[in-house]
């Protein structure tokens, strides 16, 4: 997509270990125009999917994910990484690693709002070592939803998470995919 490649080109920087800082627009300031964008992009690819809901992890992923449900007329639901007082039984959970965080959550969903009637569409705003897309298919998993897509804003695809998710045989479709980090120079992949 290139009008969010030429946002990573203006607005992001890469810090060590090979991460890509988009504050500007994506994960601290949001920029409500490229992410209705980016809505209506995951929409268009997944129009034919049937999709019933969309679901995301906090709180990164819900700006896309919710232009995307606001494209395709469908609900957002966001899995959370903390219990809260409004939200401790009745659960779907899974264990995610952070990449950026370097630490462990339990993820969790309640069970009203996802069941084996649904079928899904993840939305992340990254893609690195596809731990949290992974858990957040544990969750559809536990709910025996059907998962007809994963939507991804920024890939980085020399990581192992598209790898990994490839092997699951869902259709994946990632808005920006960057090739290399190195020497803090952005490179997209080209598939032409
Ligand atoms: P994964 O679980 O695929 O390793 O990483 C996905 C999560 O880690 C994303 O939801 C995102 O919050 C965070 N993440 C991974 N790599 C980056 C990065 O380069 N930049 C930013 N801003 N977040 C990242």
């Amino acid at each position: 997509m290139k009008v969010l490649e030429d946002y990573i080109l203006e607005k992001g920087t890469v810090l060590p270990g090979n991460v890509l800082k988009v504050d500007a627009f994506l994960n601290h300031q949001i920029d409500p125009k490229l992410m209705q964008e980016v809505g209506a992009e995951f929409a268009e690819h997944y129009k034919e999917k049937g999709i019933t809901k969309i679901v995301t992890i906090e709180s990164s992923g819900i700006a896309p994910a919710v232009f995307a449900g606001l494209a395709l007329n469908v609900p957002v639901v966001f899995a959370r990484k903390k219990k809260s007082v409004t939200l401790q039984d009745n659960l779907y959970s899974a264990s995610v690693y952070s990449y950026t965080k370097k630490e462990t959550s339990e993820i969790s969903v309640s069970k009203a709002f996802l069941n084996d009637q649904d079928t899904i569409l993840l939305i992340d705003d990254f893609l690195a070592n596809g731990q949290a897309a992974l858990g957040l298919l544990e969750i559809a998993k536990e709910a025996q939803a059907q998962v007809a897509g994963i939507g991804i804003v920024i890939e980085k695809s020399f990581q192992q998470g598209r790898k990994l998710l490839e092997e699951t045989g869902i259709d994946i479709c990632s808005l920006a995919r960057i090739a290399s980090l190195e020497n803090e120079t952005i490179e997209f992949v080209r598939e032409d």
